[in-house]
């Protein structure tokens, strides 16, 4: 970290010994003066930037039309931006022209929290020109100017002020809450991969469970441009309604609590991200299709959204079970979702201090534990069989699995399709 600012500052210098003026800028001074982890480094100046190209040997154009040149050095990247001015939100999204400027006060009032509108000169001066180190100081999180006007102004804001908020354990400032409130219907303009991107961020963070508070609280989801799913949104409006962080403690349990959503004090214990959705969605119980829709909605990965589904699928089937049905539903779960998913709905468990010994004594002894773990395919019983493809398969494939996973029949090629014959065989017969 120590070497990463230390890089950005030598940037800095760079630009003033051609004669410019350059600040380090942003997050990294807000993280740097609480002494936290730096993500990454952003550089304002006046140079403009055909000057910074000129300036530095490896450079990247990535957003010349916002002035902002990607400066590599040692192979870390660092956004170089030129002094700018806003001007002119009329979709709330993003400005209708930006300006250079010449004095970086006037960049910092463009910025959205006074924390993040700080500036850290090479000499080692601090020009915070709207009590940012106050905040910092206090705890909490302010707006540059007015809050409803530049939530008007880029409504993704809002939902920046309940990550920094979250993140760093902060208060929102009475005033900058009301402006949510009074703003949220804006949401709507912003694209749904950025709200995707930025909730995906709280629930990454250090503060997962009081970003879920804010968010659910602040009635923003329901104001995002395409509906959410039925049963996602159901639950979130009754966490509005009537839900507080005290009641989040009982995921697992039958709970007919209306208004909880789940184990959330559990997400921080959870390193995955999508171990951390998994569990918020399985908590709020949404269900597989709902959790895919609602994950897809917000254009998270195909990768991840299956991942997180099938986990989400996992538990649901559990709901409402007695004791008694409990590990048969979660064997029979377990086996149409396959391995992966099984070791991630266990972690959760274990994560939320509720360890199911036997089912991942269960699992680790499992031989097989998913249909693409057979030693057979498909096409291998078609041909065995001298049957034509057809439903057929899966269910037979599904069948061997149940008995392979259980140690009844070995996960050998051989074994399998004749097992496979004799109950084909069997089946045609009771039929
Ligand atoms: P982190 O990188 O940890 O998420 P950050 O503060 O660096 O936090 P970035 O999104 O990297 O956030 O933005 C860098 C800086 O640009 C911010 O500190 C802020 O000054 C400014 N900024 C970013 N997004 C906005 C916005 N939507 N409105 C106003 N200023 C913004
Ligand atoms: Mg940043």
């Amino acid at each position: 970290d120590d070497r990463l600012w230390e890089e950005g500052l030598a940037i800095v210098r760079r630009l003033e010994d051609a004669g410019h003026r350059a600040y380090l800028v942003g997050g990294c001074v807000r993280d740097r003066w609480l002494g936290r982890p730096l993500n990454d480094i952003d550089i304002a100046t006046s140079a403009k930037p055909e000057a910074v190209m000129a300036l530095f040997a490896r450079t990247l154009p990535t957003g010349l039309k916002h002035g902002t040149v990607t400066v590599m050095e040692d192979g870390c990247p660092f956004e170089v931006t030129t002094f700018r001015q806003e001007a002119g939100y009329s979709d709330g999204r993003r400005p209708d022209e930006v300006a250079f400027v010449l004095d970086v006060n006037e960049d910092l009032a463009r910025r959205d929290f006074t924390f993040n509108a700080m500036a850290f000169a090479s000499g080692g001066e601090l020009i915070d020109p709207f009590g940012g180190q106050d905040a910092l100081r206090a705890g909490v999180v302010d707006c540059v100017g007015d809050a409803a006007e530049r939530f008007g102004e880029d409504a993704l804001r809002m939902l920046r002020a309940i990550r920094f908020a979250a993140e760093l354990g902060f208060e929102i400032l009475s005033d900058v809450w009301d402006g949510i409130i009074r703003q949220r219907g804006r949401l709507k303009q912003v694209a749904l991969e950025r709200i995707g991107a930025e909730w995906d961020k709280m629930m990454a963070g250090s503060g997962p469970e009081q970003a879920m508070h804010y968010l659910f609280k602040s009635g923003l989801l329901a104001c995002v441009k395409e509906p959410l799913p039925e049963t996602f949104a159901q639950a979130a409006e009754r966490y509005r309604l009537n839900g507080s962080p005290r009641e989040w403690n009982v995921w697992g349990a039958s709970s007919a609590d209306e208004s909880s959503l789940g184990n959330l004090l559990s997400l921080p214990a959870l390193p995955e991200t999508d171990l951390r959705w998994a569990a918020l969605l399985a908590g709020m119980k949404v269900g597989a299709a709902d959790a895919e829709a609602l994950l897809r909605t917000l254009r998270l990965g195909g990768q991840r959204v299956g991942r997180i589904a099938a986990a989400v699928g996992l538990f649901a089937r559990l709901d409402g079970r007695g004791e008694d049905e409990l590990k048969p539903a979660w064997i029979e779960a377990a086996l149409d979702y396959g391995r992966a998913a099984a070791e991630d709905a266990l972690a959760i468990r274990e994560a939320c201090g509720e360890p199911w010994e036997e089912m991942r004594a269960w699992l680790e002894a499992m031989p097989v534990a998913s249909v693409g773990e057979l030693d057979v395919k498909g096409d291998e019983l078609s041909g065995y069989l001298r049957q034509p493809p057809g439903p057929w398969i899966a269910e037979t494939l599904r069948r061997l699995l149940a008995e392979a996973a259980s140690g009844r029949l070995p996960n050998e090629k051989f074994a399998l399709l004749a097992a496979a014959k004799e109950s084909n065989a069997a089946q045609r017969e009771s039929r």
